[in-house]
Order: C-alpha cells, then sequence, then structure tokens
C-alpha cells in the first residue's frame, strides 16, 4: 500500500490554469498559474517545438510557480508533458494541450444597436434538468420555498426555451454569471465565482454551455458572457492560501467598499476614498481581487480570453467595472481589441450621472485623462430619466424633458448608440412596478427603449409584467419564471393562466422586438431629437433609405399630432406613413391624434 501511494504521489497533477490554450493567439505570450504542495522547490520541463518555457516565477508561497510561455507562430497544435522535477525526480506531471484555433475565431463580431438583449437569471428561469439541483460537492443544496435560496434552474431550461426567445424577438442572451458559486449559501446570483474556469454544476457542465451558445447560435442569437475580475467566492480554492499576501487587498479588518465610483473621476478626490472605493470588499464573501499584482492580471486578462475561445462567445458584460484598477482594465481592453478587433464588452457603471458615466466610455484617444477603451457602458443615467419621465406632468426639467436631458448629454460619450440601455435588471425594482403598473406607461417606455439610440436589455418576466421591490429583498425582483418549474400553475411559455394584461404586454413586446429585428433604421439611424412641448416628445431615427419617427404623448388627454412645419427638416414634406405599433397606413400624419399616455412609431413613405 505504501508503495502505491508514494508512486501515485510521484504522478500527482498539479492544478494548471489556463488547463489548456491555442496555437495562433495573437499574443503569443502565455502565463501558467501551477499550484500543487511544494511546487516551488521544482524545476519545470518542456519539451515540444515551437513552444519555449521562457521564465519561471515564485511567490512567496512554495505551493505556487509561474510559467511563462512562449507559444511560437511554428508551434503545431497537440499535447506535451510539464515535468516539474525534484530530487532527480518527476514530482509533478500535466499534459498540456495547444489546441487548433477555429477559422474566424479573431474576426468574431460582437452583439450591438441591431441587438435586444435577454437578461436571464439561470437559476431563476427554468429548471431543464432537476437531477443538477443538488450536486454531490456543492454546499447549498437547491430550496424553491427559500426566496434566497437556489431554485434549481439551468443551462438546460434556457436551452428548452430558446423558441420562445427566438420567438419573442430577442436577438442576444445575457446570462447572469454561470461559473461556479460553491458558497454555503445565497450562492444562486453567481457574483461570488469560486472557479474561473468551470460553469457551476448545478448549471451544467463546461460542454453544456457551449451546446447552449452553439444552440443559440443556430438561432442567431448571441451569447453575452457575465464575468467578474472585481472579486471571487470566499470558496474559491485560493483563498485557503492565497498566491502571494497582496493576490487580495487586506484590511486589518474587514473593510467594505464605501461604493462610491465617482471617486474614480473626480479631480477633487482624497487618496483615502480612492483606495476604500477600489480596495474595499464588496461584501463579507467576496474577497477584493488586486490587479496591480501582475500574476493575477495575466491571469484574469487569460481567463477572458479562454472563455471567448473555448465557449464562442458574441460578448462580455464586466460586472462592477469601477471597482476594479482602472489602469488594469483599460489594459485588458486593449488587449481583447488585439485579439477579437470587433468584439464587444459592456462595462457595468452603476452611476446616476451621464458624465460620471461616460468616463468609463472608451474612445480612440484619450478624454477626461483616462481611456477605457470600452465600447460599451450601461446606461443607468437614461433609466432613471425613465424611471421618473413618465410619472411627472410636465415642466422645464421633468416629465418628457427628462429624457431629452439625459440624451443632450450624449456629446459626453464616444459613441452612445453603444450604449446598454434598459427598463430594469436583476438588481432594481421591476419596471412594471417603478411604472405604477400602469400598462400605457410601461408601453410607453418601451417604445423608447426600442426606438432611441442603444443596445436595449430587457430583463426575463417584464414580458408577462412580472413585480418586485428591490427595497424588500433581491428574492423579489429574481423570482422564476412562470413555466420554467414542471408543474407550475401558470406558464408563460404557452401563455396558459397568464391574465388579460400580461398577455397584451407579451404580444406587446413580441411584435415590437420582431419589428425591430428588421427594422435596421432603429439600429443605426442618426438620432435627432425635438424639445419637447406641452407633454410631446417628437424624435427621429435617420437613416440612407428611412425615416422613422417617434411621437410621445405624456399627458393624460389625447393631443393633436403637433404643426409639422417643426420638423420638415426630417419630415421633409411627407405625410404618408405606416404606423408600426397598430399596423395602420396613414394617409396625412398631421390629421391624427395621439391617445392619452401613448406612442406613435411612424416609418414615413
Ligand atoms: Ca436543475
Amino acid at each position: 500500500m505504501l508503495l502505491i501511494s508514494v508512486y501515485t504521489l510521484a504522478q500527482e497533477t498539479p492544478k494548471v490554469e489556463p488547463p489548456f490554450w491555442w496555437t495562433g493567439m495573437k499574443v503569443t505570450e502565455l502565463q501558467l498559474i501551477v499550484h500543487a504542495e511544494g511546487v516551488a522547490y521544482t524545476a519545470p520541463r518542456i519539451v515540444y517545438p515551437g513552444v519555449q518555457l521562457a521564465g519561471v516565477s515564485k511567490t512567496d508561497n512554495p505551493d505556487y510557480l509561474f510559467l511563462d510561455l512562449r507559444i511560437g507562430e511554428d508551434a503545431e497544435p497537440g499535447k506535451f508533458r510539464i515535468d516539474f522535477d525534484r530530487d532527480e525526480d518527476v514530482r509533478y506531471t500535466y499534459e498540456y494541450e495547444l489546441k487548433e484555433r477555429e477559422n474566424l475565431s479573431a474576426e468574431r463580431s460582437g452583439f450591438g444597436p441591431e441587438d435586444v438583449i435577454l437578461l436571464a437569471m439561470p437559476d431563476r428561469f427554468s429548471n431543464g434538468d432537476p437531477a443538477n439541483d443538488d450536486m454531490p460537492g456543492m454546499l447549498e443544496k437547491a430550496d424553491r420555498n427559500n426566496r434566497d435560496g437556489r431554485h434549481g434552474g439551468d443551462l438546460k431550461g434556457v436551452s428548452d426555451h430558446l423558441d420562445y426567445i427566438a420567438e419573442m424577438g430577442f436577438t442576444a442572451i445575457w446570462l447572469n454569471p454561470v461559473l461556479e458559486n460553491n458558497n454555503p449559501n445565497y450562492s444562486y446570483h453567481g457574483y461570488a465565482i469560486t472557479d474561473f474556469y468551470k460553469v457551476d454544476p448545478r448549471f451544467g457542465t463546461n460542454a453544456d454551455y457551449v451546446q447552449f451558445i452553439g444552440d443559440c447560435h443556430d438561432l442567431g442569437i448571441r451569447v453575452i458572457m457575465d464575468m467578474v475580475f472585481n472579486h471571487c467566492g470566499h470558496g474559491h480554492w485560493w483563498v485557503e492560501s492565497l498566491p502571494s499576501e497582496d493576490w487580495v487587498h487586506q484590511w486589518p479588518e474587514f473593510t467594505r467598499s464605501n461604493f462610491r465610483a465617482p471617486v474614480n473621476s473626480d479631480p477633487h478626490a482624497a487618496e483615502f476614498d480612492k483606495i476604500k472605493m477600489h480596495s474595499g470588499w464588496f461584501d463579507t464573501n467576496m474577497p477584493d481581487l488586486n490587479q496591480e499584482n501582475e500574476f493575477l492580471a495575466n491571469y484574469l486578462i487569460q481567463n477572458s480570453i479562454w472563455w471567448v475561445e473555448f465557449a464562442g462567445l458574441d460578448g462580455i458584460r464586466m460586472d462592477t467595472y469601477p471597482y476594479s484598477d482602472q489602469a488594469f482594465m483599460a489594459r485588458w481592453m486593449k488587449r481583447m481589441k488585439l485579439e477579437y478587433p470587433n468584439f464587444n464588452i459592456v462595462g457595468e457603471a452603476w452611476l446616476q450621472k451621464e458624465a460620471i458615466t461616460a468616463y468609463y466610455s472608451g474612445s480612440e484617444s484619450e478624454r477626461f485623462g483616462y481611456n477605457s477603451h470600452l465600447p460599451s457602458v450601461t446606461d443607468f443615467p437614461l433609466h432613471y430619466s425613465v424611471d421618473k419621465a413618465f410619472h411627472e406632468s410636465e415642466s422645464w426639467t421633468e416629465g418628457m424633458a427628462r429624457l431629452y436631458y439625459v440624451l443632450s448629454q450624449d456629446f459626453l460619450y464616444d459613441n452612445p448608440y453603444y450604449n446598454v440601455i434598459f427598463p430594469d435588471n436583476h438588481d432594481m425594482s421591476r419596471y412594471y412596478t417603478v411604472m405604477g403598473e400602469d400598462l400605457n406607461k410601461y408601453k410607453m417606455g418601451l417604445v423608447f427603449f426600442y426606438t432611441t439610440r442603444g443596445i436595449p436589455m430587457v430583463y426575463y418576466g417584464t414580458e408577462i409584467l412580472m413585480c418586485g421591490e428591490e427595497h424588500r429583498g433581491h428574492g423579489h425582483i429574481r423570482e422564476d419564471f412562470p413555466g420554467g418549474w414542471e408543474g407550475d400553475d401558470v406558464n408563460a411559455f404557452s401563455g396558459a393562466g397568464l391574465n388579460e394584461n400580461q398577455l397584451e404586454a407579451q404580444q406587446f413586446v413580441k411584435q415590437l422586438q420582431n419589428w425591430r429585428r428588421n427594422a435596421s433604421v432603429a439600429h443605426d439611424g442618426k438620432l435627432i431629437h425635438f424639445i419637447p412641448e406641452a407633454g410631446v416628445y417628437v424624435y427621429f431615427r435617420i437613416n440612407e433609405n428611412e425615416t422613422l419617427m417617434v411621437v410621445m404623448n405624456n399627458n393624460y388627454q389625447s393631443v393633436n399630432m403637433p404643426a409639422l412645419d417643426r420638423f420638415d427638416e426630417c419630415i421633409k414634406g411627407r405625410r404618408q406613413a405606416f404606423e408600426v405599433i397598430g399596423q395602420l397606413n396613414i394617409a396625412d400624419i398631421s390629421a391624427i391624434s395621439i391617445p392619452p399616455k401613448s406612442a406613435l412609431i411612424l416609418e414615413l413613405k
């Protein structure tokens, strides 16, 4: 027995990440993290044509080594051994693989203004495989009676309903993080990752994720992966024995971030506040990663490339963007653009104001003393304006003027047409609740999101008027999608059990999203808007071939179409139009009236 165990020990496989890589990448350097007991006392060896072991780095923890590989252009796809020698024995060995890069991988196009994104929380959308609800080794078991617990939703559940998603007119899916969150409780949301290279087994396997993305692509649906660089989960394998003391931000006692992202761009900000902002922890169970550590920086950059390449991603949504080291984030984006020039990444910049949001949007040249190189940001200022605009009576700054003034600050963004715009998301009170459960306001707001500039994102359940207030707890805004679990009384996929308003809303979303899919003018048309007058906001989207005219009546009475001469620079004398929502041909738009609290989408003829 003793001999066998010694023998097994000698053949031990260390943990190596990235677990494999590709030939033909733009950047030929690859840095491997190796984790095994006393691995720093070994001497690594690689013999493979075209691959050079260019450097070996140790940290203050002898259980880690970092290997710098140079993968030459002449390196062929294949497998080779990395041997770790000690005392003339091979102490550890790892079979490394360089895979062949898929054709056109570098040319992949990212999501863009032509898309409508569905945001779905994988634990709460549909349970396609009850057998994976409780998995061996995973600390938290499913409990559908617990609002903050895991409910059993998974990748198969989303895959099973891709037909519904496609029929609703969604062209892209962003799932909240799917990577392993092996934490004892409150693990369903996915933002406390415990393994950056592994899909949570309660959602499926890595192979299931690849399959899911393939299924999406078959239906013309793009997939955006939610990634988190700012922190990991407490249960991450490296937390117990960190590669180095500065791997995570350490404090004498637990110190939370001040969550004041404006300090990053504030010319008057105190160092104390800045440090607390990005080095304070997001939460007690989320160790704050220090991207100023060069090895961790490489780790995170390679991890994101690995997923793009391995899973065939169409985009990334980066969580808590302002909380990470901003010099690192810009470096990451430059590397991503080098490998994938046409890719798209949206950074979550949860900020109240336009200027401090635009600070995070990248550009060709440096503005504001900083260039993130980030193509897309989440447009929270637009969200907050919609939250209020439809409830208010008109004034110089309120009501429709709110929408106008937000958009009038678009000069701050390099490309505002790439802002991701949204009625709500997984962290906010649900849209229908915020709209006061008023179907007219709900529809007006959606028309705005589908027709103004930006990339619309719609949270699952919005189409069936799901309600929920954030202050009551996140469980209330992340309820299970009805019909996603066997035996559900209501089935939103089939419509069974939905009330009249829900069916009307679902049909409305379906109609407009399908219209938008083919309405290229709503994707790339230049936005021209007119100062709202008397509660009526008129704007246009104009491209070479088409002109779209949107008229919003925010009054509780119907109004006549405003005199058209004011808009003639866009209308150019035309009077005929097709109204998209009511599906009506209109002979003379000057003669129509707009019902109370409603919008018209006019395709000018
Ligand atoms: Ca399941």
